[in-house]
């Protein structure tokens, strides 16, 4: 429930922000956890701050005119919305998805904020994309695409001003072109204009593993905060993307055995456990398909109908795709014993499911908290590119695995002060929104 004091401010964002049902949800989600945090800083209404931060500081949108390997002409409509640097520059993902709308990249850039300001780092929020489809293009196609886009955005980007990474259809590769535009327009090898970048041109290490990895890192600590540990915990993942595959890893590594996974077109069980080799070259390398893995894996059983979570485990990790996990599965999860969700993609879990986790008292970590650790180690990238330097894999995971420790702490305690003990998703909004809003008022009005 929203606090009567916000009401109106949370129907002047559906006001103002029509069609966008997922920012709306987005802003929604947080006005929610706010009502205790006013009663004590009466003097952030006065200044308005919550208003102000439910308004990106620019919003670009803009054509992206692009030529296919047949010679036909394709215009996609590209977006970044700096969502607020109250912080540090303005920081978050590129999605290149047919689903991208204004909305989508508003609800994006709005977690964002919030997110990085979780991982103390000086960063601010922002998203962008575009409604491409990378699906099925070739090589070229995609490099034309990214060419195309970047001559645009270039002249809103810079290491101080603005700095996109990937998300769901933007990885390496693709940041490599961008990069490759990038430096070709400016005559800048500005590294830290861009992060996830390759690591032999400036990237860093553990920036791939991270979002994956640190979601796992999340869920040991909540487990710990239980009593409990992933040693010998059934798991189940959606989504075989970057973010998925490499929690897959991580949980194997850390004594967990990963039973099902999804994509796009359906998914698999794996009662021994997913094969993580198989599992990467599959979807990371061939860029393949489940049913791909099935094939070669004879024990493995793939699916094209039904949900991936009414696969029975003790530990749930939705890495696809906003709002994937409903209630429906919620209510199969919670009958099936599991006693831990995180999310790694960004708002997986619909509003209902995420009721539900929450009255059931089970550990539910969202994602601006649960996955912050790609953005942190973002972060931590733009510190390399910042010195010149770059740091081996297991310092870098032990500063990954440190950030995550530290957001866990963060999200308990502030929990715990404002009455209500082990929800992370109360935790997480009001001390992220602390930090942004106390920023917010010590630069002024502007
Ligand atoms: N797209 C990622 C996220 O949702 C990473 C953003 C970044 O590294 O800037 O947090």
């Amino acid at each position: 429930m929203i606090d009567e004091k916000l009401t109106g401010v949370f129907a002047e964002v559906v006001r103002r922000n029509p069609g966008e049902p997922e920012f709306h949800q987005a802003v929604r989600e947080v006005l929610e956890s706010l009502g205790p945090v006013l009663a004590k800083n009466p003097d952030l209404a006065e200044y308005k701050v919550i208003e102000r931060l439910c308004e990106p500081e620019r919003q670009i949108i803009f054509r992206v005119p692009w030529q296919d390997d047949s010679g036909e002409i394709h215009i996609n409509r590209a977006f970044r919305v700096e969502f607020n640097s109250a912080l540090g520059p303005y920081k978050g993902g590129l999605r290149f998805h047919p689903s991208v709308n204004l909305g989508t990249i508003k609800f994006l850039g709005f977690e964002q904020t919030f997110k990085n300001a979780l991982t103390g780092m000086p960063l601010g929020g922002a998203k962008g994309g575009a409604d491409f489809d990378p699906k099925g293009r070739s090589e070229n196609e995609i490099m034309r695409f990214c060419q195309s886009l970047m001559t645009e955005l270039y002249r809103h980007l810079g290491e101080y001003t603005d700095v996109p990474a990937g998300d769901i259809g933007v990885g390496t590769r693709e940041i490599g072109y961008l990069f490759g535009q990038y430096k070709r327009i400016t005559n800048r090898y500005e590294s830290g204009v861009l992060t996830g970048k390759g690591v032999e041109w400036s990237g860093a290490l553990v920036r791939t593993e991270a979002t994956g990895y640190g979601t796992v890192y999340f869920v040991r600590e909540m487990l710990a905060a239980r009593g409990e540990t992933l040693d010998g915990k059934v798991c189940v993942v959606s989504g075989a993307g970057n973010v998925a595959v490499h929690a897959v890893e991580k949980l194997v590594e850390l004594g967990a055995k990963v039973v099902a996974c999804s994509d796009s077109t359906g998914f698999v069980v794996d009662e021994k456990g997913i094969d993580i080799e198989l599992l990467k070259t599959v979807k990371l390398h061939e860029r393949g398909r489940l049913c791909d893995y099935a094939e070669r894996r004879p024990d493995a059983v793939y699916r094209d109908r039904g949900s991936v979570w009414e696969v029975p485990c003790d530990v749930a990790l939705p890495c696809a795709t906003q709002n994937e996990l409903t209630g429906r599965d919620a209510a199969t999860l919670l009958r099936n014993g599991c006693i831990a969700v995180a999310e790694g993609a960004n708002m997986p879990t619909t509003p209902e499911a995420a009721r539900m986790f929450q009255e059931a008292g089970i550990a539910f970590g969202p994602g601006k908290a649960a996955n912050a650790g790609g953005v942190a180690t973002s972060a931590l990238e733009m510190q390399q590119n910042a010195s010149r330097d770059s740091w081996s894999f297991e310092y870098t995971e032990a500063r990954l695995a440190e950030i995550m420790a530290r957001i866990h702490e963060t999200c308990f305690m502030t929990a715990e002060e404002y009455g209500a003990p082990g929800n992370y998703v109360v935790g997480a909004n009001i001390a992220s929104f602390l930090k942004v809003s106390r920023a917010m008022v010590a630069l002024g009005l502007v």
